[in-house]
């Protein structure tokens, strides 16, 4: 090439540089992707019609200590560099404990007078799954789930199946007594009345990235006996993928099934570029309200953030992150 060709070209391409780079910077600041926490959990007690009345002061108090005490015990696993599997599992073993809770200890009545309760735990990272429904004696059906989805070529046990595959997998067995609580046993006889909250779920986001999410209930109060809710149905009431966001739910578990709620709030973030807020308010204030579908969910996306949204008048749910941020509640 001449030299007399050389500056014009060199000039040509130091332009075309310069706009590059000048459209590079642009795209990374409108594009900036957050800040992701180092950690974050939220959880959740269930969601259903509550008020001042009904939900009194005192039962307040010590919803918010159980909240709260459960929601400590996933940060301090998570800051000491624990993974959202483990956090979610601890976190909901700890609310089955709990006989305030409609989980485990303090699950509702079948309309046989029994406990039949379900649960389910995803992995984001590798889309992992595991669950157990209408389980009668395992003390906490959250670690059944979890020993299906790490120790089973299977996703779901049922019944008999899952009871005797826990047994054999050590975890605690009790008699189906233990579940009993008078509180629950007293909803029942007055109800056939529909108890609407109480179910227990964890959405988890470790320090290494990775989502994990959880649910863990006894139902509806007077449900038929062999029925089967959203808890345990990956998709419906439990979701988690790095890519998107992981989801737990609570409601009338027959509406979350029909409008596969968990994962249709991922396939918005993932497909139409929804963030986690707007793809819950989608599907729980707009898709579940226009059909009758009551009840709420919890959210984590792959940055920390979180999303909790009811289209009730309450939900028991806390959340906590790295940087401090706290937060329970239980009204809308
Ligand atoms: N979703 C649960 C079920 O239908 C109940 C609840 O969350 O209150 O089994």
């Amino acid at each position: 090439m001449k030299n007399h060709m050389l500056l014009p070209l060199l000039a040509f391409l130091f332009v075309l540089n310069t706009g590059c780079n000048s459209l590079s910077e642009k795209t990374s600041s409108t594009d900036a992707t957050p800040e992701p926490y180092a950690y974050a959990l939220v959880l959740h007690g269930g969601a259903g019609s509550m008020n001042f009345q009904s939900v009194t002061e005192e039962q307040q108090v010590k919803y918010k200590h159980s909240l709260d005490s459960a929601l400590q015990l996933g940060l301090d696993l998570l800051r000491e560099g624990g993974s959202s599997l483990d956090a979610v599992e601890t976190v909901i073993r700890c609310l089955e404990d709990n006989p305030l809770f409609n989980a485990g200890k303090g699950a509702v009545f079948t309309s046989e007078g029994k406990n039949e309760l379900d649960a389910s735990i995803m992995t984001g990272w590798d889309l992992n799954a595991g669950a157990v429904a209408g389980v009668t004696n395992i003390k906490n059906p959250i670690t059944a789930a979890r020993a299906v989805m790490e120790k089973s070529e299977h996703v779901m046990l049922a019944g008999h199946g899952a009871e005797v595959f826990s047994e054999q997998e050590g975890l605690d067995i009790v008699a189906p007594s233990y579940f009993y609580t008078q509180k629950r046993f007293e909803s029942y006889q007055r109800s056939k009345e529909k108890e609407k909250h109480g179910t227990v779920g964890c959405v988890a986001l470790d320090s290494k990235g990775n989502l994990c999410a959880g649910t863990s209930t006894g139902g509806m109060t007077n449900k038929k006996y062999g029925r089967i809710g959203d808890a345990p149905i990956i998709g419906a009431g439990t979701y988690a993928n790095n890519k998107t966001c992981g989801v737990s739910a609570t409601g009338h578990g027959e509406f979350f099934i029909r409008w596969a709620v968990a994962h249709d709030i991922s396939a918005l973030m993932e497909y139409r570029d929804y963030d986690v807020e707007a793809a819950a308010k989608e599907v729980v204030e707009k898709k579940l309200v226009e059909v009758g579908g009551s009840g709420g969910v919890i959210c984590l996306d792959r940055f920390g953030r979180v999303a909790m949204i009811t289209n009730t008048s309450g939900m028991f749910r806390a959340y906590g992150n790295s940087e401090g941020e706290r937060l329970v509640a239980i009204f809308k």
